[in-house]
Order: C-alpha cells, then structure tokens, then sequence
C-alpha cells in the first residue's frame, strides 16, 4: 500500500480561497465597467456623489423658489420691529427677512432693517 501524499497545496487546513472570503471581490464599475471593490470606479462615484450634491442644491433652490418667498414677504409686510436693533420701520432702510439661524433654509424668519442685516451678515445671533 503506497504511501498517502497529498497534493500539493492542500496540506494547509485553510485554503487561500477561504482565508480570502472576508475580502470583497472587485466588481465591474455601473458606467465604465473597470474593476473596483464598489459598484463604481472612483471616477464614477465621485460622479455620482457630485449628481448627488446637485440634486440637493436644486431641492433648497426650490425652496427658495415657492414657501420661502411667500414666508419672507410675510415677515416684511408684518414687520413692526427689527429683531437686531430694536428699532421700527426707517425710512430708506427697508425691511428684510433675516435668517435666525444663518445659512440654514429651513430658519424661523424675522424682519430686520436692510442695513442692520448687512451689518450682521452670516453670524449667529448674539455675536
Ligand atoms: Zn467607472
Ligand atoms: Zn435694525
């Protein structure tokens, strides 16, 4: 009875097939089929995310666009104080409708002097 010999490569108890199971296996990318470990290249994800930011930025103009305008109109044809002098209307110094929280689109509205709002610009309340 000849001896067993096993083949080789086999006498280790885990293949290399299995030790690589825990590694994602290199796809074709959607748009230009190179291989990548994502369902893009890297070229094309950042494509994607870029798309991704535009879409966004055209929901917030979108905003702007309808209840934005309608709330701000709102604000300047009931405006009676300015929320950062304190003061009332003046003349040449028309009413603007003032983020309260800068930069954020969905911020409660107030009315302040056009010049009190260019004034504070960007900052938050307070500074
Ligand atoms: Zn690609
Ligand atoms: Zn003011």
């Amino acid at each position: 009875m000849p001896p067993f010999i096993a083949p080789p490569g086999s006498l280790s108890p885990i293949s290399p097939e299995k030790n690589s199971v825990k590694m994602a296996f290199k796809k074709p990318c959607l748009d230009c089929g190179k291989l990548s470990y994502e369902s893009r290249c890297e070229l094309h994800r950042r494509r994607v995310e870029q798309l991704r930011d535009i879409k966004r930025a055209e929901k917030k103009k979108a905003y702007y666009n309808t209840d934005y305008r309608k709330r701000a109109k709102l604000v300047r044809d009931t405006a009676i104080v300015c929320h950062i002098c304190g003061d009332g209307a003046r003349l040449n110094d028309p009413w603007q409708a003032d983020h309260l929280e800068p930069g954020n689109p969905l911020s409660p509205l107030a009315a302040a002097h056009r010049s009190c709002n260019a004034a504070r610009g960007n900052k938050p309340l307070g500074n």
